[in-house]
C-alpha cells in the first residue's frame, strides 16, 4: 500500500485565504474528496488531472453518505493513489474530520491533517468583529446549532450558555435560529444582546444582518438568511464596521 490521506481544511472559502501547504497537497493529488462549503472560488482551482469527487454534503442534501465517503477514501489510497478530503474552514471542527481520520487510522491509513483558517472566527473578523476584546469579552464559545434546543436529548446546555460571559459563535444554526434566540432568552440572556448573522462570508454574495437576540429572528425571516452563515452573539457585534466591502 503507497497511497497517502490528506485531511484538508480550505479557509473560509477565498483563494488567498488557502494555505500554502493545503495548495501544494491539493495539486498533488490524484483523488480529491470535496463538500460543497469551499466555495466556487477553491474548488474551481481544482486540479483538472485529478478524479474530483462530489462529497456535497450539505444541509440535508447528501451526494454521498458518510460511510461511502470513508469507505471511497479507503480504496482510493489501497489503489495507492494520493488522496485529499477536501474540508471548509478548518477540518477538525465540525464537519466530521475528526471521525474521518479516525476510520482512516482504522484502517492502518497514515493521514497527514492541513489546518485551514476556521469560518468561526475569520467570517466575523472580516466584517470587523473581533471575537474577543479586552472591553467585551474574554472568553469565546463555538457551538453548533445544527441540534434543536427544545429536544430533551440536546448535548448542549443552554441555560448555561445563556449565563456564560463572552461571545458565543454558531456555526450550523441558520435553521434553528428561533429555537436558539429563545432558548438564550429563557435562560436569562438580556434580549439587547447584539447578534450578528453574517451569511457566505468572505464570498461575492456575503450579507451581514445585525440586530439584538430580541429582533434578529424577525430580521432573519424578513431577509430571507440562508446557510452558510455565522452567528455571532455578544457585546462585541458593536465592533461591526458595516462599511467594509464585502471582500
Ligand atoms: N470546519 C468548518 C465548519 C464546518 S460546519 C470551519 O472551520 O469553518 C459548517 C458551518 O460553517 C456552516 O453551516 C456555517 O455556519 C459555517 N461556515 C463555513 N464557511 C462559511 C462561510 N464562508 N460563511 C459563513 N459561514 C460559514
Amino acid at each position: 500500500m503507497s497511497g497517502k490521506a490528506y485531511l484538508v481544511g480550505s479557509g473560509p472559502g477565498s483563494l488567498g485565504l488557502l494555505t500554502l501547504r493545503a495548495r501544494e497537497v491539493i495539486d498533488a493529488a490524484d483523488v480529491v474528496l470535496y463538500d460543497q462549503l469551499p466555495g466556487e472560488e477553491i474548488l474551481s482551482t481544482l486540479p483538472a488531472g485529478a478524479e474530483l469527487i462530489d462529497c456535497g454534503k450539505y444541509g440535508s442534501n447528501h451526494t454521498l453518505e458518510q460511510h461511502e465517503i470513508e469507505d471511497l477514501m479507503v480504496a482510493r489510497v489501497r489503489e495507492g493513489k494520493t488522496v485529499v478530503r477536501l474540508k471548509g474552514g478548518d477540518p477538525f471542527l465540525f464537519g466530521r474530520g475528526g471521525e474521518e481520520v479516525e476510520v482512516l487510522r482504522e484502517h492502518g491509513i497514515a493521514v497527514e491533517i492541513v489546518p485551514g483558517i476556521t469560518s468561526a472566527i475569520a467570517v466575523p473578523e472580516c466584517v470587523g468583529i473581533p471575537v474577543t476584546h479586552r472591553k467585551y469579552a474574554s472568553q469565546v464559545t463555538i457551538l453548533t446549532g445544527h441540534e434543536d434546543p427544545t429536544k430533551p436529548e440536546s448535548a448542549l446546555n443552554w441555560e448555561l450558555l445563556a449565563r456564560s460571559a463572552g461571545t458565543l459563535v454558531i456555526l450550523m444554526g441558520v435553521k434553528n435560529l428561533p429555537e436558539i434566540a429563545s432558548a438564550l432568552v429563557e435562560g436569562g440572556k438580556d434580549p439587547a444582546t447584539p447578534v450578528a448573522v453574517i451569511e457566505r462570508g468572505m464570498r461575492p454574495d456575503q450579507r451581514v444582518t445585525v440586530g439584538t437576540l430580541a429582533t434578529i429572528v424577525g430580521q432573519c425571516r424578513e431577509a430571507g438568511v440562508r446557510p452558510p452563515a455565522v452567528i455571532v452573539i455578544g457585546g462585541v457585534v458593536n465592533l461591526y464596521d458595516g462599511s467594509l466591502p464585502a471582500e
